[in-house]
Formats: C-alpha cells, sequence, structure tokens
C-alpha cells in the first residue's frame, strides 16, 4: 500500500522568519569544489549551519525550563512517535486563549493516545511580524486537564504555547512533557486522529531541537 506523509514542517534557510531578537540560521559553505571529471557537473559540496534551537518548527525538551529537566539523547523515541489527537479550533485571532471548554470534546481520544497537538489556523500568519508577538496561547487551566488526561506531548501552529510568566511551558516541562512549536501544514490532515513523528536531533543535554514533523493518516 503506498504511503501517504504530510509535511507538517517549515523550510530551514537563512531567510526564515525567526523570533524578534533571535539569531538568524547561519550557513557557511566549507568546500564547494568542482571536479572536472564528469562534465563539471561532480562536485564535492560540504557546509555547517548555526541554528537557534527554538528556530522555526522544533521541539522544547523540560531542560528549557528546568536545569534538572530531561533532555533529548534521554527521552524516549515513543514520547515522539505515535498515534496522536488533532483538536481544530480553526481561525483562532491574535492572543486566543485555548480553554478546557476547547478540549472536552477530545477528552477520550486524548486519553488514548497521550499526544494531542492544535491547528488553530495561526500559521497563515507564517511571514507576518505579527506571527511572533500576538499568537495564541495555552492557559494555565488547559495545560492542567491536559496533564491529567496522561499527555505526554503537545504540539501547536504558533510559535510559542504561552507567554510570560509561561504557566504552560512550566506546567508541561515540569511534568516531562515534551512541546512542539511552529507545526506547518495542518490544514493537509484530514482525520481527527493521526500518526505523529516528530523526532528531535539527539542533542545531548540542550533545551530544543528543530525537527522535521510528518504526520500520516491512519
Ligand atoms: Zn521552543
Amino acid at each position: 500500500m503506498k504511503r501517504c506523509y504530510i509535511d507538517l514542517s517549515y523550510p530551514i534557510e537563512p531567510s526564515m522568519p525567526v523570533l524578534p531578537n533571535y539569531p538568524p540560521v547561519e550557513v557557511t559553505i566549507l568546500d564547494s569544489m568542482a571536479y572536472q571529471e564528469l562534465g563539471g557537473a561532480r562536485r564535492l559540496n560540504s557546509s555547517r549551519i548555526a541554528i537557534g534551537l527554538h528556530t522555526g518548527t522544533h521541539i522544547d525538551a523540560p531542560f528549557h525550563f528546568y536545569s534538572d529537566g530531561a533532555t533529548f539523547e534521554s527521552i524516549p523515541l515513543e514520547q515522539c512517535v505515535g498515534q496522536t489527537t488533532l483538536v481544530r479550533l480553526s481561525g483562532r485571532g491574535s492572543f486566543a486563549p485555548i480553554t478546557p471548554q476547547d478540549i472536552l470534546a477530545y477528552r477520550k481520544s486524548i486519553q488514548q493516545t497521550g499526544k494531542v497537538v492544535f491547528d488553530t489556523g495561526w500559521s497563515k500568519m507564517w511571514g507576518d511580524p505579527a506571527f511572533f508577538l500576538d499568537h495564541p496561547e495555552i492557559t494555565q487551566e488547559t495545560a492542567e486537564l491536559l496533564l491529567e488526561w496522561g499527555v505526554h506531548l503537545v504540539g501547536v501552529d504558533f510559535p510559542s504555547v504561552d507567554r510570560p510568566p509561561f504557566p504552560a511551558h512550566l506546567a508541561f516541562l515540569g511534568s516531562g512533557a515534551v512541546i512542539i512549536e511552529n507545526l506547518a501544514n495542518l490544514k493537509a490532515v484530514r482525520t481527527e486522529r493521526f500518526y505523529l513523528t516528530a523526532l528531535p536531533l539527539k542533542l545531548v543535554g540542550r533545551d530544543g531541537s528543530p525537527l522535521r514533523a510528518i504526520g500520516e493518516e491512519i
């Protein structure tokens, strides 16, 4: 059977939008030597990139907010891969809160999957300066309810699950849950339940990682 994967990540490149006061992605060419054989088409390309770990589509580890929090080399793969509940709240505007009322209908599915992703429609603002500032947020009450239901992964299509003093970040990461921010293209997922693969780089002792997130309808 042909499998159909949906790309849920933004492209990574120097011109991509980043948080205000955050460093842009930098690419350095280490080698780009052309060979004369094969009509000159052969080349040795080798480069390095410098990237803030919370750039584009990325995942937060508990260490992001807790000095004794878990980091990716020890986070089990099952926490980042598996059946996921998609909560569709299309058309959420600036600063819109995601409240317990928004998730009650999904309770059973969320309890079964332990992974939940919110599609608020905010991704249409990608590239607009307001994207990073006026985004929706998950309230503390909602975060606590999700944790009570056993959630160990929460994903959103906006750049941060909340803003200072970060009650949702603190609740999720303090309970060992991971957070995925800036998911792209969630509208392409048509089913309420889908299979998510969202693997961080195996970065030792760090707080975040860019990732290639993919969805598969089940
Ligand atoms: Zn982050």
